[in-house]
């Protein structure tokens, strides 16, 4: 990739690895009949959409607008050339002034609450809409990262088999567990199909006996199934022991796992300097432009450069924003840094253009697609009216 071509910043995603990923999920789809969907919120790339809804089989969405966004540049542009893509949407709590759109762009709806299912599910139930309830299998298998958690106490996300339980019980108990059509969990997060198979567990023995009556489970996100290495084998054996024991289809809606180590960050360097250690000052910023990195927290690869102290040349990488910590990590190279060097930080398709702010009046980095024919296209260049029009 000619990186030096680019503007900088600039996210670039490589299509040939994206269809690499579709190839693993398409042959997931394949050997066990289940259906994947992308979940927008980690990869909205909306151009690569009608390449993704023809390998997977649709799109789920965290609320209106990425349920809309769905619709618009996956399910409608596909339907035209006789393609079925599902589009999925799950909220916490939806609002009566959105439910109304929100009917007119997706087929599945989930709820996370029995009162949201009361509120909304006859609604659903008239329009014709499949509808499902998250639960909460109460069984944590992340250590070290609470804030991706749903299973830990106190978490809001997905009704507990005790809540399950009473509200079955409860005087509309009946109507209301008629209505639904499938369960949904969302437990995982970059985990593999151990974790997963561990889950199940769980939900079997909390939810099993409401299981059968369903026509879906939806198992979420968070299976890193094209990481090198990921237990595929396992995963289908989890899919088609459900499919099996309660006569179910099986939903996957991985993000992370569609655009897994398929995009870069090209950015260059502004500055050097040396305060104990030598630094170097990015024109890109994790808080701005990888805000993970800060979140989760991690630390990026970076083509080229090692561990610190690995190379001749250990340098402390940073962002130009006012941020003391806006410090993406610390690393290794052949030669100084000096300015103007260009830098490609990699694995950067996902949670990173769906999360970047302008904090600091930091320019959005450029969104460019790499063809598979190798050449490289500009998609979307930003500037100072972006800042400005999201500020009043
Ligand atoms: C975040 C999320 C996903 C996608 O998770 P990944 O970790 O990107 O695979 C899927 N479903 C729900 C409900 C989510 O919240």
């Amino acid at each position: 990739m000619e990186s030096a071509k680019l503007p900088s910043p600039c996210y670039v995603v490589d299509e040939a690895l994206i269809e690499k990923n579709l190839d693993i999920l398409a042959g997931v789809m394949e050997r066990t009949g289940a259906r994947i969907l992308l979940a927008q919120k980690a990869f909205s790339l909306y151009a690569l959409y009608p390449e993704i809804g023809m390998r997977l089989s649709g799109a789920t969405a965290s609320g209106l607008f990425e349920a809309r966004l769905g619709y618009e540049e996956m399910a409608k542009p596909l339907a035209a050339e006789g393609k079925t893509c599902e589009n999925h949407v799950f909220s916490p709590a939806f609002q009566e002034e959105e439910f109304e759109q929100l009917l007119g762009f997706v087929d599945h709806i989930v709820f996370n609450s029995w009162r949201q299912v009361e509120k909304f599910g006859p609604r659903a139930k008239a329009a014709g809409k499949s509808v499902g309830l998250r639960v909460n299998p109460e069984c944590s298998t992340q250590e070290g990262h609470a804030i991706y958690d749903p299973c830990g106490p106190g978490s809001r996300l997905g009704v507990t088999c005790s809540c399950f339980e009473a509200a079955e019980k409860g005087e509309k108990g009946a109507e209301l567990l008629a209505m639904l059509d499938g369960l949904h969990f969302h437990t995982l997060c970059e985990q593999d199909s151990d974790d997963l198979e561990r889950t199940l567990d769980a939900v079997e023995e909390k939810f099993g006996k409401y299981l059968s009556g369903m026509k879906w489970i939806n198992f979420g996100g968070g299976h890193h199934i094209t990481r090198p290495g990921y237990d595929i084998p396992r995963l289908e054996r989890c899919i088609r022991k459900m499919q099996k024991t309660y006569g179910v289809t099986v939903y996957l809606e991985p993000g992370e796992a569609v655009a897994l180590n398929a995009g870069f960050l090209v950015c260059t360097v502004l500055e050097t300097m040396k305060n104990g250690v030598d630094i170097a000052i990015l024109d890109t910023s994790a808080a701005c432009h990888m805000p993970d990195v800060l979140e989760m927290p991690y630390r990026p690869p970076l083509r080229g450069s090692g561990q610190p102290g690995e190379k001749a040349y250990t340098y402390r990488l940073g962002g130009p924003t006012c941020l003391a910590g806006d410090v993406i990590g610390d690393y290794s190279f052949d030669a100084p840094l000096k300015e103007g060097d260009r830098l490609v930080f990699e694995d950067m398709a996902i949670y990173s253009m769906v999360k970047n702010n302008t904090f600091n009046g930091m320019p959005l980095p450029a969104i460019a697609l790499r063809q598979k024919d190798g050449q490289c296209r500009i998609l979307r260049q930003f500037g100072y009216e972006d800042f400005k029009t999201r500020l009043s």
